[in-house]
């Protein structure tokens, strides 16, 4: 017994959240408070709100995943509601399946059907995903409508049996109380594990930035597909409560105003903070409930107060609070692939690094790059200089995966990578940062390298759910890597600052440690001093060469003449998407079609 205890004080001292000990405590005391409260109120009419409550929260919580963390819009939510209620109502009635397994059931058929909306609307934009989400939920529901042979038509499907729980039909407002309970608290629980793992940070970052999530290597179709997926599994599980404990489904229950209600209920607590879910679901839910006295004017009051909460807190009601982590404690070998920091590079002395050939790529008539080649060998700085609009940035993009090339090949280590999409890329050891900043503006500082190491960390669903010992190891190498990035490029006291109110130098380079997170062998900079005043310069230049102290080799576009003859032992100049002229800085200093196109053009930027 007091080993038991001394394991599990050991266990939540390990915690890797900041404070996670006083949050287990405050939900121990929250649970109890809810189990007690049946017998403290025993009143059916007020229970029987908690259960239609409870099953309000257990659908926001699934929106949450689709809407809140990923930043998707589904207006179809409600569907797979329907899915999970109808599939369970039909079997139970025809087949006579029990409750308990017909749980499951509901949840996996809605949980894949979710997936299945998933993939064709996964590409669009978010004004379209609502219209087709819209169009998906109004589709199920007319087919239930009309199927009268399978599911009663407009009179629905009735005589659904209760759950039985050992012989006890579940059928009063207290026993179904108890029944929604532990399932609601579950499906709480396990989103908020979601939301606080590697699956939810790469949520969060393509809500954020599609673009960058890419560049940390998050596949944006299985990401989307399991934030669907999940959702709706929510959904189905709800559905199937709701058909044991109202006994009647029919096709009214699933109208589009009632995705609109689970919508409004995240947002008013607050869309990604899921403790908001008890603040919606009170204001949706209880308050209409509470305000049923005044029938005629509660539509006027609850419009009323909808409408002040869009001007004075439209993004929310729940409070966001930055999460903390506790440093130290993580074994960087629980990360993936190779070392944290240090890139050991076996099978390095066969070949260079990077091979670009014939490499091509027009936009309309315009040949952005034309008939590329170069080679970088590993541990060396090599630049790509060119005048503005000369093709740099779309070769980087060729080499990350972001752009196709129309003909040509990129070899990295010997195999061609130009048909990857780059969050593969990713993996195989290529990052990058953005001429233009991208990074992930209402995550945290460390969050935003933490997702860095998304490509390095293996943890699935089910690790997530239960805790493993090894997810949590994980996620603790994964926290004391990420604060060893951010020390290393020096942001390490701004840890618990919004990504977007850091300087302009401060995020570039916060991009750079994102980026080393990813733990890569080949680092592609964009124009990293851009926006940076000459201390700042400075700084980066001592940076880059202790990234390249590391073993890491580096490749960068820049326009800062001393910077670059200090760093690189390699110089690529490009011109209309043409090289001009390539070889070490000396020869390119003096080399006459350079100074013509761009050095002697641009004499400040020479002395700068
Ligand atoms: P650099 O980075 O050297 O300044 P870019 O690679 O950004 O140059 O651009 C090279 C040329 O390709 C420019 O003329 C630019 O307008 C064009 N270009 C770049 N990206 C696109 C795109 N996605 N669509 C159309 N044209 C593009
Ligand atoms: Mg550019």
């Amino acid at each position: 017994m007091v080993g038991m205890l001394q394991a599990l004080g050991e266990r939540t001292s390990r915690l890797p959240l900041v404070g996670a000990g006083h949050s287990r405590r405050r939900t121990g005391l929250l649970i109890a408070v809810a189990a007690a409260f049946p017998l403290l109120v025993p009143n059916n009419y007020v229970l029987a709100i908690c259960v239609e409550a409870s099953l309000y929260i257990m659908l926001a919580s699934g929106m949450e995943i689709v809407v809140g963390y990923t930043g998707l819009i589904d207006l179809g939510y409600i569907a797979f509601y329907a899915i999970g209620a109808y599939s369970s109502a039909l079997l139970a009635t025809h087949y006579g399946i029990s409750f308990w397994l017909l749980l499951p059931v509901g949840a996996i058929l809605a949980g894949l059907a979710g997936a299945l909306l998933g993939f064709p609307v996964l590409r669009m934009r978010a004004d379209y995903l609502a219209v087709v989400t819209l169009g998906f939920g109004e589709i199920i529901r007319l087919s239930v409508r009309n199927l009268d042979w399978l599911t009663g038509g407009p009179n629905g499907v009735v005589g659904v049996p209760a759950a039985n729980f050992f012989g006890i039909d579940l059928v009063e407002p207290m026993q179904q109380y108890y029944l929604v309970l532990p399932a609601t608290v579950l499906i709480l629980i396990a989103v908020a594990r979601l939301g606080n793992s590697r699956l939810g940070r790469a949520w969060m970052c393509i809500r954020d930035n599609e673009i960058a999530a890419e560049a940390v290597g998050i596949n944006l179709v299985t990401t989307k597909l399991l934030a669907f997926g999940l959702g709706a599994t929510c959904a189905g599980l709800a559905g199937v409560m709701f058909a044991a404990i109202l006994s009647v489904v029919t096709p009214d229950s699933f109208s589009v105003w009632e995705s609109v209600t689970v919508l409004i209920i995240v947002l008013i607590g607050g869309s990604g903070r899921l403790p908001g879910v008890f603040v919606g679901v009170a204001a949706m839910i209880v308050l209409p409930e509470a305000l049923r006295g005044l029938q005629d004017y509660r539509f006027i009051v609850f419009g009323i107060v909808l409408i002040g909460m869009m001007i004075y807190r439209p993004q929310g009601l729940w409070p966001n609070k930055v999460r903390r982590y506790a440093r130290g404690g993580g074994a960087a070998d629980h990360l993936g692939g190779r070392g944290a920091t240090r890139v050991t590079r076996p099978g390095a002395a066969t070949g260079p690094l990077l091979q670009v050939r014939n490499l091509t790529k027009h936009f309309g008539g315009l040949a952005a790059v034309d008939d590329l080649d170069f080679v970088i060998e590993a541990g060396r700085v090599t630049a790509l200089i060119g005048p503005n609009g000369a093709g740099k940035s779309t070769v980087f993009n060729l080499i990350t995966g972001f752009t196709r090339p129309d003909r040509g090949e990129i070899l990295f280590k010997g195999r061609p990578i130009h048909h990857w999409r780059p969050s593969r890329i990713v993996d195989a050891g290529i990052a990058r940062t953005f001429q233009s900043i991208r990074l992930f503006g209402t995550m945290s500082v460390i969050e935003n390298v933490m997702a860095g190491c998304h490509s390095r960390s293996r943890a699935s669903v089910l690790g997530i759910v239960f805790r493993t010992p090894r997810q949590q190891a994980e996620e603790r190498a994964i926290i004391a890597n990420s604060f060893r990035q951010l020390e290393f490029v020096g942001l390490g006291n701004l840890a618990y600052t919004e990504a977007k109110n850091l300087s302009y130098g401060d995020q570039r380079r916060l991009e750079i440690a994102r980026a080393l997170a990813t733990q890569p062998e080949l680092l592609i900079l964009d124009e990293p001093a851009a926006g940076m005043n000459d201390r700042e310069r400075l700084d980066l230049t001592q940076l880059i060469r202790q990234i390249v102290d590391l073993g890491i080799t580096v490749l960068l576009v820049e326009h800062t003449m001393p910077l670059i003859m200090g760093l690189a032992d390699q110089i690529v100049v490009l011109n209309y998407g043409r090289r001009i002229a390539q070889g070490a800085p000396e020869t390119i200093r003096n080399d006459s079609e350079v100074i013509e196109a761009y050095l002697g053009v641009e004499d400040d930027s020479l002395s700068a």
